[in-house]
Protein backbone atom coordinates (compact mmCIF):
# COMPACT_ATOMS: atom_id res chain seq x y z
CA UNK A 1 0.00 0.00 0.00
CA UNK A 2 1.35 3.73 -1.13
CA UNK A 3 0.41 5.99 1.06
CA UNK A 4 0.69 9.84 -0.10
CA UNK A 5 0.51 12.80 2.18
CA UNK A 6 -2.09 15.53 1.29
CA UNK A 7 -2.43 18.73 2.53
CA UNK A 8 -5.98 20.82 2.41
CA UNK A 9 -6.66 24.30 2.30
CA UNK A 10 -9.99 24.48 3.15
CA UNK A 11 -10.01 28.24 2.02
CA UNK A 12 -12.83 31.20 2.70
CA UNK A 13 -16.55 31.10 1.54
CA UNK A 14 -17.85 27.75 -0.43
CA UNK A 15 -14.09 26.63 -0.03
CA UNK A 16 -15.07 24.62 2.77
CA UNK A 17 -18.26 23.74 1.24
CA UNK A 18 -16.33 21.86 -2.00
CA UNK A 19 -13.60 20.64 0.28
CA UNK A 20 -14.82 18.61 2.55
CA UNK A 21 -16.91 16.69 0.10
CA UNK A 22 -14.35 15.85 -2.43
CA UNK A 23 -11.65 14.65 0.30
CA UNK A 24 -14.72 12.42 1.53
CA UNK A 25 -14.80 11.42 -1.83
CA UNK A 26 -11.03 10.69 -2.51
CA UNK A 27 -11.02 8.34 0.45
CA UNK A 28 -14.24 6.38 -0.52
CA UNK A 29 -12.81 5.69 -3.87
CA UNK A 30 -9.30 4.52 -2.93
CA UNK A 31 -11.06 2.23 -0.34
CA UNK A 32 -10.05 -0.61 -2.75
CA UNK A 33 -7.46 1.16 -4.25
CA UNK A 34 -3.47 -0.33 -3.95
CA UNK A 35 -2.83 3.39 -2.63
CA UNK A 36 -4.62 5.75 -0.37
CA UNK A 37 -4.42 9.45 1.11
CA UNK A 38 -3.63 10.76 4.49
CA UNK A 39 -4.99 14.44 4.51
CA UNK A 40 -3.29 16.94 6.59
CA UNK A 41 -5.66 20.48 7.16
CA UNK A 42 -3.28 23.48 7.25
CA UNK A 43 -4.79 27.37 8.24
CA UNK A 44 -4.52 29.91 5.20
CA UNK A 45 -7.15 32.26 3.62
CA UNK A 46 -8.51 35.90 3.91
CA UNK A 47 -10.92 34.90 6.90
CA UNK A 48 -7.25 33.44 8.57
CA UNK A 49 -5.50 37.32 8.09
CA UNK A 50 -8.87 39.07 9.70
CA UNK A 51 -8.64 37.09 12.37
CA UNK A 52 -4.98 36.64 12.83
CA UNK A 53 -3.69 38.85 10.67
CA UNK A 54 -1.47 36.59 8.84
CA UNK A 55 -2.83 35.18 5.60
CA UNK A 56 -0.46 32.30 4.79
CA UNK A 57 1.18 31.32 7.74
CA UNK A 58 5.15 30.18 7.32
CA UNK A 59 4.54 27.29 9.23
CA UNK A 60 1.32 25.88 6.96
CA UNK A 61 3.85 26.39 3.79
CA UNK A 62 6.18 24.40 4.95
CA UNK A 63 3.93 21.70 6.11
CA UNK A 64 2.12 21.96 2.95
CA UNK A 65 5.95 21.59 1.40
CA UNK A 66 6.65 18.15 2.99
CA UNK A 67 3.29 16.73 1.92
CA UNK A 68 3.01 14.92 -1.86
CA UNK A 69 0.57 17.08 -3.24
CA UNK A 70 -1.86 19.95 -2.39
CA UNK A 71 -5.25 20.42 -2.81
CA UNK A 72 -6.57 23.98 -2.38
CA UNK A 73 -10.19 25.14 -3.17
CA UNK A 74 -10.60 28.78 -3.08
CA UNK A 75 -9.69 31.84 -0.86
CA UNK A 76 -10.37 35.61 -0.59
CA UNK A 77 -13.32 37.48 1.20
CA UNK A 78 -14.67 40.78 -0.60
CA UNK A 79 -14.08 42.61 2.57
CA UNK A 80 -10.91 41.67 3.84
CA UNK A 81 -8.41 43.72 2.16
CA UNK A 82 -4.93 44.29 2.81
CA UNK A 83 -3.95 47.95 4.03
CA UNK A 84 -2.99 48.87 0.60
CA UNK A 85 -6.45 48.27 -0.34
CA UNK A 86 -5.72 44.90 -2.56
CA UNK A 87 -7.69 41.42 -2.30
CA UNK A 88 -6.29 38.84 0.32
CA UNK A 89 -4.76 35.84 -2.32
CA UNK A 90 -2.55 33.90 -0.53
CA UNK A 91 -3.58 31.27 -3.30
CA UNK A 92 -1.49 33.57 -5.97
CA UNK A 93 1.57 34.19 -3.04
CA UNK A 94 1.78 29.99 -2.42
CA UNK A 95 1.97 30.01 -6.35
CA UNK A 96 5.47 32.19 -5.44
CA UNK A 97 6.79 30.69 -2.37
CA UNK A 98 6.42 27.35 -4.23
CA UNK A 99 7.81 28.54 -7.48
CA UNK A 100 4.66 26.91 -9.29
CA UNK A 101 5.24 28.24 -12.88
CA UNK A 102 2.99 26.66 -14.86
CA UNK A 103 -0.82 27.05 -14.08
CA UNK A 104 -2.47 24.19 -15.90
CA UNK A 105 -5.91 24.74 -17.17
CA UNK A 106 -8.14 22.21 -19.49
CA UNK A 107 -10.80 23.35 -21.27
CA UNK A 108 -12.95 20.34 -22.67
CA UNK A 109 -16.72 19.76 -23.73
CA UNK A 110 -18.46 16.14 -23.07
CA UNK A 111 -20.52 15.15 -26.10
CA UNK A 112 -24.22 15.85 -25.03
CA UNK A 113 -22.79 18.70 -22.77
CA UNK A 114 -25.25 22.14 -22.28
CA UNK A 115 -22.80 24.78 -23.30
CA UNK A 116 -23.31 28.66 -24.28
CA UNK A 117 -21.97 28.27 -27.85
CA UNK A 118 -23.58 26.71 -30.42
CA UNK A 119 -22.18 24.80 -32.82
CA UNK A 120 -22.00 21.15 -34.24
CA UNK A 121 -18.35 20.74 -32.95
CA UNK A 122 -18.62 22.00 -29.35
CA UNK A 123 -17.94 18.47 -27.96
CA UNK A 124 -14.97 18.54 -30.15
CA UNK A 125 -13.72 21.39 -27.65
CA UNK A 126 -10.50 19.76 -25.76
CA UNK A 127 -7.46 21.93 -24.81
CA UNK A 128 -5.10 23.04 -22.43
CA UNK A 129 -4.03 26.63 -21.42
CA UNK A 130 -1.31 26.51 -19.59
CA UNK A 131 -0.64 30.08 -17.56
CA UNK A 132 2.51 30.96 -16.45
CA UNK A 133 1.62 31.79 -12.65
CA UNK A 134 5.12 33.17 -10.89
CA UNK A 135 6.01 36.72 -12.91
CA UNK A 136 4.11 38.68 -15.64
CA UNK A 137 1.99 41.44 -15.03
CA UNK A 138 1.43 39.55 -11.41
CA UNK A 139 5.43 40.32 -10.17
CA UNK A 140 5.15 42.10 -6.99
CA UNK A 141 5.74 45.54 -8.13
CA UNK A 142 6.79 46.95 -4.61
CA UNK A 143 5.15 49.96 -2.50
CA UNK A 144 6.44 52.83 -4.41
CA UNK A 145 4.86 51.89 -7.55
CA UNK A 146 1.61 53.94 -6.76
CA UNK A 147 1.71 57.60 -5.67
CA UNK A 148 -1.05 59.94 -5.57
CA UNK A 149 -0.16 61.37 -9.56
CA UNK A 150 0.67 58.13 -10.85
CA UNK A 151 0.17 53.94 -10.83
CA UNK A 152 2.86 52.10 -12.70
CA UNK A 153 3.08 48.02 -12.32
CA UNK A 154 5.92 45.56 -13.71
CA UNK A 155 5.54 42.83 -16.13
CA UNK A 156 8.77 40.69 -15.31
CA UNK A 157 9.44 37.93 -17.73
CA UNK A 158 12.67 35.85 -17.28
CA UNK A 159 14.72 33.21 -19.31
CA UNK A 160 14.66 30.98 -16.77
CA UNK A 161 10.71 30.52 -16.28
CA UNK A 162 9.68 30.89 -19.19
CA UNK A 163 12.67 28.25 -20.31
CA UNK A 164 10.66 26.03 -18.03
CA UNK A 165 7.10 26.87 -18.74
CA UNK A 166 7.33 26.19 -22.85
CA UNK A 167 9.28 22.75 -21.74
CA UNK A 168 6.92 21.78 -19.56
CA UNK A 169 4.01 22.90 -22.74
CA UNK A 170 5.40 20.78 -25.50
CA UNK A 171 6.06 17.69 -22.94
CA UNK A 172 2.24 17.99 -21.73
CA UNK A 173 1.37 18.58 -26.29
CA UNK A 174 3.47 15.28 -26.67
CA UNK A 175 1.32 13.36 -23.74
CA UNK A 176 -1.70 14.27 -25.51
CA UNK A 177 -0.60 13.82 -28.68
CA UNK A 178 0.56 10.06 -26.78
CA UNK A 179 -3.11 9.49 -25.34
CA UNK A 180 -4.89 10.39 -28.82
CA UNK A 181 -6.30 13.88 -27.00
CA UNK A 182 -4.27 16.26 -28.84
CA UNK A 183 -2.66 16.85 -32.45
CA UNK A 184 0.81 18.29 -30.68
CA UNK A 185 0.66 21.68 -30.83
CA UNK A 186 1.29 24.22 -28.99
CA UNK A 187 0.57 27.83 -29.56
CA UNK A 188 2.31 30.86 -28.00
CA UNK A 189 -0.28 33.22 -27.21
CA UNK A 190 1.18 36.99 -26.69
CA UNK A 191 1.15 40.46 -27.43
CA UNK A 192 4.59 40.46 -29.51
CA UNK A 193 3.63 43.38 -31.33
CA UNK A 194 3.54 45.73 -28.65
CA UNK A 195 5.32 44.42 -25.75
CA UNK A 196 9.18 44.35 -25.58
CA UNK A 197 8.66 41.66 -22.43
CA UNK A 198 6.70 39.34 -24.64
CA UNK A 199 8.73 39.76 -27.66
CA UNK A 200 11.22 38.41 -25.37
CA UNK A 201 9.06 35.85 -24.08
CA UNK A 202 8.08 34.72 -27.98
CA UNK A 203 11.73 34.63 -28.66
CA UNK A 204 12.29 32.03 -26.04
CA UNK A 205 9.45 30.27 -27.11
CA UNK A 206 10.55 29.50 -30.39
CA UNK A 207 14.11 28.80 -29.28
CA UNK A 208 13.22 26.01 -27.07
CA UNK A 209 10.60 24.68 -29.62
CA UNK A 210 14.01 23.36 -31.51
CA UNK A 211 13.92 20.61 -28.97
CA UNK A 212 10.54 19.33 -29.87
CA UNK A 213 10.49 18.55 -33.44
CA UNK A 214 7.72 16.29 -32.69
CA UNK A 215 5.67 18.51 -31.54
CA UNK A 216 4.22 21.70 -34.74
CA UNK A 217 4.20 25.15 -33.15
CA UNK A 218 2.51 28.84 -34.04
CA UNK A 219 2.00 32.20 -32.25
CA UNK A 220 -1.08 34.38 -31.91
CA UNK A 221 -1.70 37.52 -30.14
CA UNK A 222 -4.20 37.39 -27.39
CA UNK A 223 -6.83 39.62 -28.23
CA UNK A 224 -7.10 37.63 -31.31
CA UNK A 225 -7.02 34.27 -29.16
CA UNK A 226 -9.88 35.72 -27.42
CA UNK A 227 -11.79 35.84 -30.46
CA UNK A 228 -10.64 32.66 -32.10
CA UNK A 229 -11.52 30.77 -28.15
CA UNK A 230 -15.35 32.44 -29.05
CA UNK A 231 -15.20 31.58 -32.82
CA UNK A 232 -12.95 28.02 -32.95
CA UNK A 233 -12.42 26.87 -29.75
CA UNK A 234 -11.95 22.66 -31.35
CA UNK A 235 -8.76 24.13 -33.25
CA UNK A 236 -6.54 24.03 -30.00
CA UNK A 237 -4.65 21.73 -28.76
CA UNK A 238 -1.81 23.31 -26.12
CA UNK A 239 -1.70 27.49 -25.30
CA UNK A 240 1.11 29.04 -23.53
CA UNK A 241 0.94 32.41 -22.21
CA UNK A 242 1.90 35.02 -19.77
CA UNK A 243 0.35 34.96 -16.25
CA UNK A 244 -2.37 38.36 -17.08
CA UNK A 245 -3.66 36.68 -19.69
CA UNK A 246 -3.90 33.14 -18.50
CA UNK A 247 -6.07 34.42 -15.72
CA UNK A 248 -8.03 36.17 -18.56
CA UNK A 249 -8.23 33.40 -20.53
CA UNK A 250 -8.90 30.96 -18.36
CA UNK A 251 -12.24 32.60 -17.03
CA UNK A 252 -13.14 32.50 -20.72
CA UNK A 253 -12.05 28.86 -20.95
CA UNK A 254 -14.62 28.27 -17.87
CA UNK A 255 -17.09 30.10 -19.49
CA UNK A 256 -16.78 27.43 -22.35
CA UNK A 257 -17.39 24.71 -20.48
CA UNK A 258 -20.57 26.57 -18.85
CA UNK A 259 -19.86 27.35 -15.69
CA UNK A 260 -16.56 28.30 -13.31
CA UNK A 261 -18.05 25.57 -11.57
CA UNK A 262 -16.77 22.87 -13.52
CA UNK A 263 -13.76 24.71 -14.55
CA UNK A 264 -10.14 22.21 -12.60
CA UNK A 265 -6.67 23.68 -12.13
CA UNK A 266 -3.29 22.91 -11.14
CA UNK A 267 -0.22 24.85 -10.41
CA UNK A 268 2.63 22.54 -11.40
CA UNK A 269 6.68 23.68 -10.79
CA UNK A 270 9.83 21.26 -10.40
CA UNK A 271 8.96 20.33 -6.33
CA UNK A 272 5.20 21.15 -5.73
CA UNK A 273 1.50 21.03 -7.36
CA UNK A 274 -1.30 22.70 -6.31
CA UNK A 275 -4.68 21.41 -7.33
CA UNK A 276 -7.46 23.74 -6.79
CA UNK A 277 -10.47 25.33 -8.84
CA UNK A 278 -9.98 27.77 -11.63
CA UNK A 279 -13.29 29.95 -9.49
CA UNK A 280 -12.81 31.73 -6.60
CA UNK A 281 -15.29 31.75 -3.15
CA UNK A 282 -18.43 32.69 -4.70
CA UNK A 283 -19.35 34.78 -1.68
CA UNK A 284 -22.85 35.54 -3.18
CA UNK A 285 -23.55 31.75 -2.92
CA UNK A 286 -21.85 30.86 0.74
CA UNK A 287 -23.08 29.40 3.36
CA UNK A 288 -25.95 27.81 1.48
CA UNK A 289 -24.34 24.35 0.56
CA UNK A 290 -25.14 24.78 -3.30
CA UNK A 291 -21.90 25.24 -4.43
CA UNK A 292 -21.05 23.38 -7.56
CA UNK A 293 -18.02 20.57 -6.20
CA UNK A 294 -17.13 19.71 -9.90
CA UNK A 295 -14.55 21.83 -10.03
CA UNK A 296 -12.78 21.14 -6.87
CA UNK A 297 -13.38 17.03 -7.49
CA UNK A 298 -12.31 17.71 -11.59
CA UNK A 299 -8.87 19.15 -10.12
CA UNK A 300 -8.52 16.10 -7.33
CA UNK A 301 -8.82 14.49 -10.51
CA UNK A 302 -5.87 16.17 -12.12
CA UNK A 303 -4.01 15.53 -8.45
CA UNK A 304 -4.07 11.86 -9.21
CA UNK A 305 -2.64 12.00 -12.77
CA UNK A 306 -0.12 14.19 -11.86
CA UNK A 307 1.07 11.96 -8.70
CA UNK A 308 1.27 8.99 -11.33
CA UNK A 309 3.50 10.52 -13.47
CA UNK A 310 5.80 9.82 -10.40
CA UNK A 311 4.66 7.09 -9.07
CA UNK A 312 4.63 3.06 -10.17
CA UNK A 313 0.78 2.83 -8.87
CA UNK A 314 -0.89 2.57 -12.37
CA UNK A 315 -4.05 2.62 -10.38
CA UNK A 316 -3.15 6.21 -9.77
CA UNK A 317 -3.73 6.81 -13.51
CA UNK A 318 -6.52 5.18 -13.79
CA UNK A 319 -8.20 6.66 -11.07
CA UNK A 320 -7.98 9.69 -11.64
CA UNK A 321 -9.22 8.91 -15.63
CA UNK A 322 -12.30 7.61 -13.98
CA UNK A 323 -12.96 10.27 -11.45
CA UNK A 324 -12.94 12.63 -14.77
CA UNK A 325 -15.56 10.12 -16.67
CA UNK A 326 -17.91 9.89 -13.56
CA UNK A 327 -18.11 14.07 -13.88
CA UNK A 328 -19.10 13.66 -17.67
CA UNK A 329 -21.41 11.11 -16.69
CA UNK A 330 -23.23 13.19 -14.39
CA UNK A 331 -22.81 15.99 -16.79
CA UNK A 332 -24.53 14.65 -19.60
CA UNK A 333 -27.06 12.85 -17.74
CA UNK A 334 -27.86 15.30 -15.94
CA UNK A 335 -28.66 13.35 -12.90
CA UNK A 336 -27.47 16.04 -10.32
CA UNK A 337 -26.40 19.51 -11.68
CA UNK A 338 -26.06 22.31 -9.44
CA UNK A 339 -27.72 25.71 -9.83
CA UNK A 340 -25.07 27.27 -12.35
CA UNK A 341 -25.72 24.44 -14.51
CA UNK A 342 -29.43 24.57 -14.57
CA UNK A 343 -30.18 22.18 -12.18
CA UNK A 344 -31.52 22.61 -8.47
CA UNK A 345 -29.14 19.36 -6.88
CA UNK A 346 -26.65 20.45 -3.64
CA UNK A 347 -23.39 20.03 -3.11
CA UNK A 348 -23.61 16.42 -1.38
CA UNK A 349 -25.91 15.04 -3.90
CA UNK A 350 -23.91 16.74 -6.35
CA UNK A 351 -20.61 14.59 -5.25
CA UNK A 352 -22.87 11.37 -4.37
CA UNK A 353 -23.83 11.40 -7.79
CA UNK A 354 -20.51 11.34 -8.78
CA UNK A 355 -19.45 8.56 -6.82
CA UNK A 356 -22.11 6.45 -7.78
CA UNK A 357 -21.14 7.28 -11.60
CA UNK A 358 -17.47 6.36 -10.12
CA UNK A 359 -18.80 3.21 -8.87
CA UNK A 360 -20.54 1.99 -11.33
CA UNK A 361 -17.55 2.61 -14.05
CA UNK A 362 -15.12 0.35 -11.85
CA UNK A 363 -18.38 -2.09 -11.58
P1 LIG B 1 -11.83 35.53 -7.92
O1 LIG B 1 -11.55 36.96 -8.25
O2 LIG B 1 -11.45 35.12 -6.54
O3 LIG B 1 -11.36 34.56 -8.98
P2 LIG B 1 -14.39 35.98 -8.96
O4 LIG B 1 -14.65 37.39 -8.63
O5 LIG B 1 -13.96 35.62 -10.35
O6 LIG B 1 -13.38 35.37 -7.90
P3 LIG B 1 -16.07 33.83 -8.18
O7 LIG B 1 -16.00 33.74 -6.72
O8 LIG B 1 -15.32 32.81 -8.95
O9 LIG B 1 -15.71 35.29 -8.62
O10 LIG B 1 -17.60 33.82 -8.62
C1 LIG B 1 -18.05 34.32 -9.89
C2 LIG B 1 -19.48 33.83 -10.12
O11 LIG B 1 -19.44 32.42 -10.37
C3 LIG B 1 -20.37 34.02 -8.89
O12 LIG B 1 -21.67 34.35 -9.31
C4 LIG B 1 -20.36 32.67 -8.23
O13 LIG B 1 -21.51 32.39 -7.49
C5 LIG B 1 -20.19 31.71 -9.40
N1 LIG B 1 -19.43 30.53 -8.98
C6 LIG B 1 -18.12 30.45 -8.77
N2 LIG B 1 -17.78 29.22 -8.36
C7 LIG B 1 -18.91 28.51 -8.30
C8 LIG B 1 -19.23 27.17 -7.93
N3 LIG B 1 -18.28 26.30 -7.55
N4 LIG B 1 -20.52 26.78 -7.97
C9 LIG B 1 -21.47 27.63 -8.37
N5 LIG B 1 -21.24 28.90 -8.74
C10 LIG B 1 -19.99 29.34 -8.70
Amino acid sequence: MTTFNIAVFEGDGIGPEIMAPTVALLTEITKDAPFDFEFQTFPAGAGHYRDHGVALPPASVEGAKSCDAILLSAMGLPDVRYPDGTECVPQVEIRMELDLYAGVRPVFVQPGQDVPLKSERVSEIDFVLVRESTEGLFAPSGPSSVSDTEARETMVITRNISEKLFDFSFKLARRRKETGRGEGRVTCVDKANVFPALAFFRKIFEERAKGFPDIATDTAYVDAMALWMVQRPWDFDVLVTENMFGDILSDLGAGIMGSLGLAPSADIGDDHAVFQPCHGTAPDIAGKGIANPMAMILSAAMMLEWLAESSPVTELQTHGETLRRAVSDVLVGRSALTADLGGSANTQEVTKAVLDAFQARVG
